[in-house]
């Protein structure tokens, strides 16, 4: 049985889904808590509900935080919140609890849910939206987070009208590898939904901004697909950091700022209200990307030094990378966001093959934020590291696999704006 077998409307229903929460929280104590983030501009409440394994310390948790209805009159995401909740208090999703602390805003704009209308935005955070999640990020920066939209007839998308669901990489840079990062998670979210039956597409935040800003003349419809990711450079608002007042920059989904701010790994998503007329349909079809998503952050990706989500390539690319540092995900989350605010002040790190037993890697350092603590990490096809060392002198290093191949981690530290050089020393492949 699904938690709703129709989908709230108005005042009514928005009562009916707090009076919802409030029992199933009453319901599920030592893994459930709910708190007021605060209100909307007409004195809704706007709660959150924190969901963990209160017994395991919050500084070994990834934090995972899914917000849903910011658009009012996309109704699909009304009923998807609940779902979720009542999925992340199951057996199925033990895992998930032990390992993240998963938060989850189930009406962002109680307003719009009211009047049953858009009362959003789409080129921005809205001044509640900076407010209240602003509030919420200061005490937890996300490693993870998923907006939930919906689409209809005629809302959403002028592209396909009335019958689709949609996973969108909401990255709006290709930095270090992020692009082919979030498609890869992307791909795995579409994998799991269409196991059970839910056929989502994948598009690109800049195939959204073509749908949308393409010319009007004809039906909304864009002459041809947008060919360049950088455009999105100049729509999304760099510094829409949930507390600056900016009104002209496109920003559809709230997770698109927590991507330039913390390098969070950033997903929007579409249900659909028009095409699945049984709102506990909306609900299961929502579930199961976001499940499947929240369960790779209980995994360690190929190229991940740690169990998590994949956010810590900060620079570089897979074969030489940037990397933050910390004994416990607090740390190296702390670590991240650190280096992720510098990443402009690091040059393209380098490597080169010396001989068949010696690879040279460097990376220049040139920013104020000193000493700059990081980790440089190779990918070697070498099985064997024998040593690393810096000006002749050893330093320690760690290792780690993936299905083929030996992952190099070194920790450094720059004290003084400049380069730093390693020579690794390994065996023939
Ligand atoms: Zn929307």
């Amino acid at each position: 049985m699904p938690v709703f077998n129709h989908i709230p409307m108005g005042e009514e229903g928005l009562k009916e889904i707090y009076q919802w929460l409030d029992d199933w929280v009453a319901k599920n104590k030592g893994i459930v808590h709910q708190k007021v983030i605060g209100k909307s501009p007409d004195h809704w409440e706007i709660p959150a509900i924190f969901i963990t394994d209160e017994d395991v310390p919050n500084e070994d948790k990834q934090i995972a935080v899914i917000t849903l209805g910011r658009h009012g009159q996309e109704f699909g995401a009304r009923v998807v919140g609940p779902e979720i909740i009542r999925y992340l208090c199951s057996d199925d999703a033990k895992e998930i609890r032990e390992a993240q602390l998963v938060i989850i805003v189930p009406v962002v704009n109680p307003e719009g849910f009211v009047s049953n209308e858009f009362r959003s935005s789409m080129t921005s955070l809205t001044k509640t939206e900076r407010l209240v999640l602003g509030g919420l990020f200061k005490a937890f920066p996300p490693d993870m987070m998923v907006d939930f939209h919906s689409l209809g007839k005629s809302a959403g998308s002028k592209y396909d009208r009335g019958d689709m669901e949609v996973i969108i990489p909401a990255n709006t840079t290709r930095w270090a590898m992020d692009e082919q990062i979030h498609q890869y998670i992307a791909r795995e979210m579409q994998k799991a939904a269409e196991s059970e039956g839910w056929p989502y597409e994948i598009h690109t935040l800049e195939d959204l901004a073509t749908y949308y800003f393409g010319d009007t003349k004809i039906g909304n419809m864009p002459w041809s697909y947008l060919k360049e990711k950088v455009f999105l450079l100049h729509m999304q608002d760099f510094y829409d950091h949930y507390h600056i007042p900016e009104e002209d920059h496109y920003t559809n989904y709230t997770c698109g700022p927590a991507y330039l701010k913390w390098h969070t790994l950033v997903f929007g998503l579409e249900t659909n209200h028009y095409a699945l007329s049984r709102a506990s349909d909306i609900a299961l079809s929502g579930v199961a990307p976001c499940s499947a998503l929240l369960k790779m952050g209980c995994t360690r990706l190929p190229w991940e030094k740690d169990i998590g989500y994949p956010v810590n390539l900060l620079h570089g690319d897979f074969r030489i990378s940037v990397r933050p540092l910390g004994r416990n995900v607090s740390d190296r989350r702390a670590s991240r966001i650190r280096i992720w605010n510098e990443r402009e002040n690091f040059n393209l790190p380098q490597r080169e093959m010396v001989d068949p037993e010696t690879t040279g890697a460097r990376v220049r350092y040139f920013g104020r934020d000193l000493p700059m603590e990081f980790a440089l990490c190779l990918r070697m096809r070498q099985n064997s590291i024998k040593s690393v060392t810096t000006r002749g002198k050893e330093v320690q290093f760690e290792t780690y696999k993936d299905h083929c191949s030996t992952y190099v981690y070194i920790p450094t530290v720059i004290e003084k704006a400049g380069l730093i050089e390693f020579s690794i020393k390994h065996s023939y492949p």
